[in-house]
Order: C-alpha cells, then structure tokens, then sequence
C-alpha cells in the first residue's frame, strides 16, 4: 500500500515551523505579516520543487496543481492554513497543508498518476487573529462572504485586507469564486483531547456542529457600595452570576455534547465601590444537532428572564451570529473511513468542535475531515504538540482517501 515518508514530512513541519518561531516554542504567523508571507514562499517553493504549478487568487489563497491525466476533470482539493494565532503552535493548520505537500511528493516518488488533478490550497486568514472574521479564504472561496466585502476588512491598525494582500505580494489574478471542486479533505490536530483520552489514532470526521453566539445585557441600578442596604440593590453582577451557575446546569440536560461558554464580560464604567448597573456578556452555545441547540437557547433565554424578573433587572438577549450544523459528505467520509481501516489504525466518529475552512468546503463540495490527536488536547498554545507517528498516520489516512477520490491510474516505476 502506497504510504508518505513520515519523516519527511516531520522534517517539513519542523522547518516551517521556524518561520515566525517564538522563544517558547510555538509560532506567530499572522495573516499577510511578512512571517506568513515567508511560510507562503517556502510552502509554493516546496510546490515547485515537487514539480506542481503555483498559482494565487484574489484573496490570496495559495493553490497547487499536480495535474492528473484527465486535465478536464475537476480536482481533488487538499487544504488547511498556514496562518496561527498570536501565540499558536507548530502544527495547527501547517500539517493540513504540508501533509497534502508529503502525499503529492509521495505519489512522486512512487512515479503514480491520478485521473483527476490533486490541488492544494493554503488559505487566507483562517485563524481570523489579524482580520475578522476567521476562514475568511476559504468563505470567499466559497462565496459566503463577497470579495469585495473580504477585501475592506480591516485590522486593529486599520490595515485593510486588500492592503496586507498587496504589501505581502500575494494579491493574485486567479477569480476567487466560481471555481468548480470535486471534493475537499482537509487533515488537522483535533485540537481537543478527546481522541488522545480515548487512545484513538484517528478521528473520522463526520462534521461541524451548531454554533450560535449570543449577546446578553442586564440592566439593573448602579448605586453606592456603603449606603445601600442588599434588599434594596437592583444588582446586575449578582442577576448575571445566578444566570451563570443555572447556564451550568441547564447544558448538563444536554451532555455531553452541550457546550455553553460565556467567554466575555463586561461591566460599564465598574468601579470597586459601586454596585454594578449594568453587565453585558457573550454566550457561545454548541451542538452537533441543530434542533438541541434550539432547545438549549430557548432554556437560556428562559432562565435569563426568570432571573431577571426575579431580582428586579432589565434583560435584553440577542443573536449576534449562527451557523447550523454542517454534515460532511457521507461518500468522502466513508473515503476516510475505509483509508482508516485499510491501514488498520484505531480510529472512531467525531464532531468537530471547532471551526474549520472544510466546514465552509462542505457547503460547496463534497468534504470531509481526519483529526489525529494532539499532546493534552492542546491547541491555540505555544506549547501545542503532535506525535510523529500520528502525524505520519493521519497523513496515510488523507493519502488513502485522496486517492481513492482522484482515481489511481498506475505507476511509471514498480515498488514503493
Ligand atoms: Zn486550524
């Protein structure tokens, strides 16, 4: 069975991962900086050597082309990004796109051709660290997100995307939009520890769950912290804490695929002897089913109210944004699967919690997904690790998959 040279690949994300090194062992590399335009250098210098033609597209997403023998043929699309967060980590991403790199110099030393062509493709601004939103690439690509719309972002500096698109050289001609793909995979760290807890290689990827982001304002009255007597406190810290523990136990109804975080929380002009008067919080509320996360907000916004009522304070719930759940592509996930159970690794169905380029992907082609575990579920950290092993594996795995997709014509020398 034909295989990547895992230490190859191995010596590739090492070496990429110097670009934009940090002290403590992870990598900066935000969208457009000049460390992301030298990771975009080094990765289509890698392509060319491999003998792949490079080409970029109006958003700057970098693509490769290994042309297969039906040059008609729509291609087989391999992706993730080369972007990280401010203090990210060696593998998030990168090994998406570098294990799409180890599989097309692999069929090149085994002297295969496919029937279709194998593209690959590094993505703009996945992270969104440096532009809002994230996968902002992959959204234009396919066409959730007008370009023109992408290309006015703009940074906390107010550097525009089409600005950091043309300083970086990499604003390029190829249309953005309107590109036909006959089926997108895409490798990464789960970024989570559920395969490592369980002792699973391989994480077969079946889709992206339901996100929605609400924003929560409680109105209560701000008044001195020595006068006023408890009874008579409209307090919005206190309504906002009650709401926080019943959040906790509402999402245990919905465990353990529930998630309800509240990540920011702001209290107006708060001051240490003043009474809060007004508190406004995010929730961040998931599920992998669409009609259960219904069921989770509505007893969000049911709890809130009750709250609210009870202690005096004025509620206002909103949605700031939503994504439904997102089915991969059951052909490319049982591509995936049977990858998996050819090479005989353990392996198990997985949700990804979080979001992914192959998440807009889905939405245009056929897609799908392969995790393989990373070191104490570490991800979005310096300190973010993978096994050689598992990265060989799951590399394997897109191999296998990828192939069975762009069609195995034959090879020029025997052996492998
Ligand atoms: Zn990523």
């Amino acid at each position: 069975m034909l295989q990547v040279n895992g230490e190859r690949l191995w010596a590739s994300l090492m070496e990429m991962a110097q670009v934009g090194a940090t002290a403590r062992g992870g990598v900066r590399r935000l969208a457009l900086t000049d460390e992301d335009r030298r990771s975009r250098d080094l990765f289509s210098h890698w392509c060319r050597d491999a003998g792949m033609s490079v080409s970029v597209d109006q958003v700057g997403n970098v693509f490769a082309r290994r042309a297969g023998l039906d040059a008609e043929q729509a291609p087989v699309l391999i992706g993730s990004h080369l972007d990280t967060q401010p203090e990210g980590g060696r593998f998030d991403g990168v090994y998406g796109v570098l294990a799409g790199l180890e599989l097309v110099r692999a069929l090149n030393d085994a002297g295969v051709t496919t029937r279709k062509p194998i593209d690959i493709v590094s993505w703009t601004n996945e992270e969104g660290a440096r532009f809002t939103p994230a996968m902002l690439g992959s959204a234009v690509f396919t066409g959730a997100t007008p370009l023109a719309e992408a290309l006015a972002k703009s940074d906390v500096q107010g550097i525009t995307l089409a600005d950091a698109l043309d300083s970086s050289g990499y604003r390029g001609m190829r249309a953005a939009t309107g590109n036909t793909v006959d089926a997108y995979f895409e490798v990464h760290i789960e970024q989570g520890p559920v395969l490592e807890n369980n002792g699973t290689t391989i994480g077969v990827v079946t889709g992206g769950q339901a996100i929605r982001w609400l924003d929560v304002t409680l109105t209560g009255v701000a008044a001195h912290a020595g006068t006023t007597p408890m009874r008579y406190r409209k307090d919005a810290f206190f309504a906002c804490a009650q709401i926080a523990a019943e959040l906790e136990q509402i999402v245990e109804q919905y465990a353990p695929r529930g998630l309800i975080t509240i990540g920011q929380v702001d209290i107006p002009n708060s001051s240490r002897n003043t009474i809060a008067g007004q508190i406004a919080f995010t929730v961040d509320l998931r599920h992998p089913d669409d009609a259960q996360l219904d069921a989770m907000e509505r007893d969000l916004r049911g709890a809130c109210a009750r709250v609210a009522q009870a202690r005096g304070v004025n509620l206002q719930v909103s949605t700031y944004w939503s994504s439904p759940a997102t089915p991969f592509d059951p052909v490319c996930v049982a591509l995936v699967a049977q990858a998996v159970e050819a090479l005989g690794y353990s392996h198990e169905r997985i949700v990804s919690g979080a979001g992914h380029d192959a998440i807009h992907l889905a939405r245009h082609c056929p897609s799908a997904m392969v995790f393989i575990p990373c070191v104490d579920g570490l991800s979005h950290n310096e300190a973010e690790d993978a096994l050689p092993d598992d990265v060989t594996r799951g590399a394997n795995v897109l191999l296998g998959a990828v192939l069975a997709r762009a069609g195995l014509i034959g090879r020029s020398s025997p052996g492998e």
